[in-house]
C-alpha cells in the first residue's frame, strides 16, 4: 500500500468548505483505488488563528510541514486584516520556505460550464499556463527617493536570475511534452524591455534545444491577451514571467467561465519540499457559512495534487468524476446552478464509485 501524508491548511472563509468538500473526495477515491491511502494532518492555522496568537502560523510552521508528501490548502484573508499581512503571513512563506518555484494554472472549460467567449467548448481551450514564481518582477527590488518632495522617484526593478529563468523554462518544456500537443508558448515583452525580457528569449531558446520534440513558438503579452481570446485554440502549454503569468492566468480563469472551478500549485519540480495545491479562488466571505461554496476547484486541485504524488489513474478518475457531475447538472450557484456544496460532493462521491 502506498502511503503518502497530507498537510491540510483550510485556513479562512469557503476554505474549510472546499477542503473538507476535497478531503471527502478524496477518501472515496482511496477506498475505490485500494492501492493507495493518505494520512492527513490538520492545521488550523489562518486568520482565527492570528487573532488567538498575532501569527497566522507558528514560527515552527515550515519545520512542521517538511515531513508532508503535499500541502492541500483552502484560502487565506479576511475583511478585517489587511491583505498583506495575510498573504505575507502564510502562502508566501510556504512558497519562498520552500521553493515552490512554478506556478501551475491547467485551464479547461467544463461540461456545463458556460464561457464568456461565444461558441467556445471543451475542445476549444485546454491550456496549462506555468507562472515563474520566485523572482522577477515581485522580486521586491527596488525603493523610494525624495519622498514627498516634486523630485521623488521610485523602482521597482525585476530580478531575472540565469538559475531562475532556466529552472523555470526546463519545467515549461517539460510540461509541454508531456502533454499530447506538445506545443509551448513563451511569453515575454521583449521589444519593450531589452534586458529581463531579451534574457528570457535567449534562454528559451537555448533549452528549447533540449526538446526537439516540442514545438513552441514566442509571442509578445499584450499579443497574447487577443490570442488567448481569439484563437484559443492555437494555445497549450504557456510559461510567462510572475507578473505576466499573474494576468494571465486571470484572464484564462475567467475566459474557462468561473473562479469557482479553477485549480493551481506551486510546484517544487526538484521535490526537495513539500508542493501545495490550492483553488486560486480566495475566502469569499460574502457566501462562508452559507453552504453553497462551490468545491470543483478543491476538487480539481486534489486531483492535480494526486498527479504530483505519481497516483495518476486517481487523479484521471477524479477528472472524470467532476465531468460527470457537471454534466449532469448539479451545479452550485455561482454556475448557475441550484446545488449546495455538499450534494455537488454527494454527487462526486456517487460517481467516483461508478467508475471502472
Ligand atoms: P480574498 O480576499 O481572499 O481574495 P474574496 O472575498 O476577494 O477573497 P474571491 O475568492 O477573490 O473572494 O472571489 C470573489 C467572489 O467570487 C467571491 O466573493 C464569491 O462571491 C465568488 N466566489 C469565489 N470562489 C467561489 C466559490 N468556490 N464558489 C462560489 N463563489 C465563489
Ligand atoms: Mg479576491
Amino acid at each position: 500500500m502506498r502511503q503518502y501524508r497530507i498537510a491540510s491548511i483550510p485556513a479562512d472563509g469557503i476554505g474549510p468548505e472546499v477542503i473538507g468538500a476535497g478531503l471527502e473526495v478524496l477518501d472515496a477515491l482511496a477506498a475505490r483505488d485500494g492501492g493507495f491511502s493518505l494520512a492527513v494532518d490538520h492545521y488550523d492555522w489562518g486568520s482565527d488563528y492570528y487573532r488567538k496568537h498575532g501569527v497566522l502560523m507558528p514560527a515552527d510552521g515550515l519545520e512542521r510541514l517538511k515531513g508532508a508528501d503535499a500541502i492541500y490548502f483552502g484560502a487565506v484573508g479576511a475583511p478585517d486584516i489587511p491583505d498583506h499581512v495575510t498573504l505575507w503571513g502564510l502562502r508566501l512563506p510556504i512558497c519562498q520556505g520552500f521553493d515552490q518555484y512554478a506556478n501551475v494554472r491547467p485551464t479547461r472549460i467544463l461540461p456545463g460550464v458556460t464561457s464568456p467567449l461565444r461558441d467556445a467548448g471543451p475542445e476549444d481551450l485546454d491550456w496549462l499556463i506555468v507562472r515563474e514564481n520566485s523572482e522577477g518582477e515581485y522580486a521586491g527590488h527596488g525603493g523610494r527617493a525624495h519622498r514627498g518632495l516634486p523630485e521623488e522617484v521610485a523602482t521597482e526593478v525585476a530580478i531575472f536570475t540565469r538559475v531562475g529563468v532556466e529552472r523555470i523554462m526546463r519545467f515549461a518544456f517539460d510540461c509541454a511534452r508531456k502533454r499530447p500537443r506538445k506545443l509551448l508558448t513563451v511569453v515575454t515583452k521583449s521589444n519593450a524591455q531589452r534586458h529581463g525580457m531579451v534574457f528570457w528569449d535567449e534562454i528559451a531558446a537555448l533549452v528549447a534545444a533540449d526538446y526537439p520534440d516540442v514545438t513552441w513558438d514566442k509571442e509578445l503579452v499584450d499579443a497574447m491577451t487577443m490570442r488567448m481570446v481569439r484563437k484559443p485554440q492555437t494555445i497549450d502549454t504557456v510559461v510567462a514571467t510572475n507578473l505576466h503569468a499573474d494576468i494571465l492566468s486571470d484572464l484564462a480563469a475567467a475566459l474557462a467561465g468561473s473562479l469557482g472551478v479553477a485549480p493551481t500549485g506551486n510546484v517544487d519540480p526538484q521535490r526537495r519540499y513539500p508542493s501545495m495545491f490550492e483553488p486560486i479562488h480566495g475566502s469569499a466571505f460574502d457566501i462562508t457559512g452559507k453552504g453553497i461554496a462551490n468545491p470543483v476547484a478543491s476538487f480539481w486541485t486534489a486531483s492535480m495534487m494526486l498527479e504530483h504524488l505519481g497516483e495518476a489513474r486517481a487523479a484521471a478518475a477524479l477528472m472524470t468524476a467532476v465531468e460527470q457531475v457537471c454534466a449532469a447538472g448539479i451545479l452550485t450557484p455561482d454556475l448557475g446552478g441550484k446545488a449546495t456544496t455538499k450534494e455537488v460532493t454527494r454527487a462526486m462521491c456517487e460517481a467516483i464509485r461508478g467508475i471502472n
